[in-house]
């Protein structure tokens, strides 16, 4: 969000998820989160990165200047680094293939398309 860091990816994209679990809804306060998989020896970064531990040996990766969540990646999957699809120069070109852990997708998503929609905020915060 800062563009205190970016990315670079010459390699091939290993997949495309949007993932429902609960850890990732916890982690980035949204109730889901889209990735794109890369190939870690493939990827550059520029700028300033920390990351924690979400889970045993599971590391999540994001900005230190603003906070934007910015990868998760497992040693369960060594080869794989799992990008935030948010984090694309243009997000409207990311193309999930699948969803996946949908037991714990949030059930407020449901409705969505049932109730009314506004260009901006609907309204000012009541005093
Ligand atoms: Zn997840
Ligand atoms: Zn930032």
């Amino acid at each position: 969000m800062c563009g205190a860091v970016t990315w670079t990816y010459s390699g091939d994209v290993t997949r495309n998820l949007v993932c429902n679990c609960a850890d990732c809804q916890r982690a980035t306060s949204a109730p889901f989160t889209a990735f794109l998989g890369m190939r870690p020896e493939q990827l550059r970064w520029t700028g300033d990165i920390r990351h924690y531990e979400s889970s045993p040996n599971t590391f999540r990766g994001f900005c230190s200047s603003c906070g934007t969540r910015l990868y998760f990646r497992s040693d369960k999957w060594p080869h794989e680094v799992d990008v935030h699809a948010a984090t694309l120069t243009d997000p409207d070109e990311y193309q999930p293939h699948a969803q996946v852990f949908i037991c714990s997708r949030a059930k407020w998503l449901n409705r969505l398309q049932s109730i009314p929609v506004h260009e901006g905020f609907q309204q000012n915060p009541a005093d």
